[in-house]
């Protein structure tokens, strides 16, 4: 893979019990805390003594807070003249009108000026032990030689540019290559099927897409190539691919076909960097929906990156010199906000994690952050709970006294979990932020910190609102609930910066889907809870979404692509607590009449189904065979019924008297207790069976 010339490279809680930190306002003085010093805005907000007040400010004169911070955080090539023109009933999101700036300069070119040499991106590639260091400088040379190349080629101000590539500096260059030059970037996770990578081209009309020869993930190759060459047949927009070396394997390359580190070498590191109004579009990110097609949310430029930044800054308590280790992959939200925009607009060094948690041991992560002096490291419970599994020894081997914070985020993280982060991975003495958000908020927006000093922490709750964010919860009458110790419908009471501002050419889907279920509030999805003292905690996703090893997908994706099956008749699909994933895929299928199928061959070609239609990680864990599902007289899939059945609530199964034919459950009880005993009899590990 190109490089540049002069890279720093080597070798190549037990219980539910409360607990209390030390906040860094502590550690900034080891005095009184000074929240001037803390946030430096804050010296101008009358009345603001302490980080609860800054919150309660934040809110109340959130135009105030905003026009303050993005005054201070970002820099602009002009200002804007209005703070926000937002109005939520109507979906109409607009932050820091008339301005100007653009966000590679933000990112790269202010800290270039600062401290050139500071390391920009550690890529702990695949292969242990051989990690690369970018500095600002050089970082900042990739991209304008990518920016170059790009408009040589024709992209423009405007267009969109698909990047299917692993996490690795050349992709984050080539997201601030487009930023650069004022075309939005559309990252698809590179372990989506061509299908799924052709349907998000498609979507985002984009007539170029940039990717690498080869992944390398756990010790094995993805054909990457191969996938978008697939998946580029049934493209017609797609022009030209710029194809980056990861490997050394060369590939066959197509008149469409551009060696993009040959190429790059031929270009200036000058790049004229566009003048971006504040709300032209950042990127589409394409996530899951209650509906079989995925929707492609939209941020904009200015917003996203102040509230990318300020979160990064804050909720991990993030100083100039840590080194952040964000294992998200690129290709989701988490990646874009934690390993690029947050990281870099703050001038930080920033860790991209090209491998997989256990490979080629346990130890991966911990010996990395021995290795590499890990500040901050920020991962997902599904893997936390995975390594538990592998006993304590894995993390004792290696010395994590680097570590100053540990985040959590995509799901929600169990008890037992979070004791065993803090406790083994942190020593007992690094606060664990279990971080509630979703690729709509573009960053975090419930976590334990910010917070003032010593406030508590409680294991397995997201707790308090960032700064600016007011949640709210809503009955099932649509009416705020205003007590504590009660649960409802997860919503955000005023718009933020950071918030996505539509769905690629659907504004009437992202109106109905977050601003009309709750007139005035943004509708997040989500369930949550309120404690007695006023802390949230997320209870899960309210619609037919479900969350697996923190990675979202719709049961109507998965039910869309059973039905292609020829045998087929219908299915349907839900979620079911699953001791690793948290949310395990369960499928119902019903066979076409007369169909007489081996079921253990028949599950395996649904999986490749679902495999080569989508992604691995969709693929069901359980698939039953029924004869017919549970339907009202009206048609619909009880699911609720469904999901009643694969817990083994039998008392909870509720009404059926809307049933159209009460004897199809009888027999699904029946076929989920075999199904169970069989998997046993394999060593699998069924639904709460076992
Ligand atoms: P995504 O947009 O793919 O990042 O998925 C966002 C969804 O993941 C949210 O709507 C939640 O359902 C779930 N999620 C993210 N973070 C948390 C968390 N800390 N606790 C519980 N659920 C979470």
């Amino acid at each position: 893979m190109w490089l540049p010339c002069g890279c720093a490279s080597k070798c190549v809680v037990a219980s539910l019990s409360r607990r209390v930190f030390r906040s860094y306002f502590h550690v900034l003085g080891g005095r009184r805390h000074n929240i001037a010093a803390f946030m430096p805005e804050s010296a101008g907000f009358e009345g603001v003594s302490d980080c609860s007040a800054l919150q309660e400010f934040s809110v109340s004169n959130s135009e105030s807070f905003w026009a303050a911070a993005a005054r201070q955080r970002l820099s602009w090539i002009s200002p804007f003249h209005t703070v926000q023109d937002c109005d939520l009933s109507r979906g109409r999101i607009k932050w820091f009108e008339g301005g100007k700036l653009n966000v590679s300069v933000n990112c790269l070119d202010r800290h270039v000026h600062t401290c050139p040499e500071r390391v920009a991106l550690i890529w702990e590639r695949d292969e242990p032990g051989s990690e690369f260091k970018v500095t600002y400088r050089q970082l900042l040379e990739m991209t304008c030689r990518l920016g170059n190349l790009l408009r040589r080629h024709g992209v423009k101000r405007g267009d969109c540019v698909t990047i299917y590539m692993p996490s690795c500096p050349l992709a984050v260059a080539s997201m601030l290559a487009c930023a650069r030059i004022g075309a939005a970037h559309n990252v698809v996770f590179a372990g989506f099927s061509a299908e799924a990578l052709a349907e998000r081209i498609r979507d985002a009309q984009s007539s170029t897409v940039i990717t690498v020869n080869q992944g390398v993930r756990g010790g094995k190759l993805t054909e990457l190539k191969k996938t978008v060459d697939t998946a580029v047949q049934s493209c017609p927009t797609v022009q030209q691919v710029f194809v980056a070396m990861r490997t050394e394997n060369p590939v066959a390359m197509t008149a469409k076909d551009v060696a993009m580190e040959e190429e790059m070498q031929k270009e200036d590191v000058v790049c004229e960097p566009a003048a971006m109004d504040s709300e032209d579009v950042l990127f589409l990110l394409y996530t899951s929906g209650s509906t079989g097609k995925p929707k492609g949310l939209v941020h904009t430029q200015a917003g996203y990156l102040l509230y990318a930044a300020l979160t990064h800054r804050y909720v991990f308590s993030y100083h100039d010199g840590d080194v952040f280790g964000c294992v998200a992959d690129i290709g989701w939200i988490t990646g874009h906000s934690y390993s690029v925009y947050g990281p870099l607009a703050n001038g930080g060094t920033s860790v991209l994690f090209e491998s997989t948690p256990i490979y080629p041991d346990p130890g991966r992560y911990w010996e990395m952050v021995q290795r590499l002096k890990i500040n901050q490291f920020y991962g997902a419970p599904t893997a936390i709970r995975l390594l538990l599994k592998y006993g304590n020894q894995w993390v004792h081997k290696y010395d994590r006294s680097t570590l100053k914070t540990l985040g959590s985020v995509g799901e929600p993280i169990n008890t037992e979990a979070w004791e065993w982060y803090h406790t083994v991975v942190g020593d007992g003495r690094c606060p664990v932020v279990d971080t509630w958000w979703q690729t709509e908020t573009g960053g975090i927006c419930i976590t334990p910190r910010p917070s003032n000093p010593d406030a508590e922490i409680v294991p397995g709750m997201a707790m308090r609102p960032f700064f600016g964010i007011k949640p709210a919860l809503m009955d099932t009458e649509g009416e705020v609930l205003t007590s504590n110790h009660t649960s409802g419908a997860l919503c955000i009471a005023q718009p933020w910066p950071g918030m996505a501002r539509t769905i690629h050419n659907n504004h009437q889907r992202f109106i109905e889907t977050y601003c009309q279920p709750y007139p005035g509030y943004f509708f997040t999805g989500d369930g949550a809870y309120r404690s007695k003292e006023g802390y949230y905690q997320i209870t899960g996703r309210l619609d037919d979404v479900i969350n697996v090893s923190g990675h979202r997908i719709g049961t109507a994706e998965i039910e869309d692509v059973v039905n292609q099956c020829s045998q087929v008749a219908e299915s349907a699909v839900i979620g079911y607590s699953h001791n690793i994933k948290g949310e395990g895929v369960y499928a119902f299928v019903v066979l076409k009449k007369g169909m007489d199928v081996e079921e253990m061959d028949l599950s395996r070609q649904l999986n490749d189904l679902v495999s080569k239609k989508i992604a691995k990680y969709a693929c069901p864990d359980c698939i039953q065979f029924i004869q017919r599902l549970p339907k009202t007289r009206s048609g619909k899939i009880m699911r609720r019924v469904l999901r009643k059945v694969v817990e083994q609530d039998l008392n909870g199964l509720g009404d059926l008297s809307t049933l159209d034919d009460p004897a199809a459950v009888q027999e699904i009880i029946e076929g989920h207790r075999k199904l169970s005993a069989s998997l046993l009899s394999y060593r699998c590990v069924p639904p709460r069976v076992c």
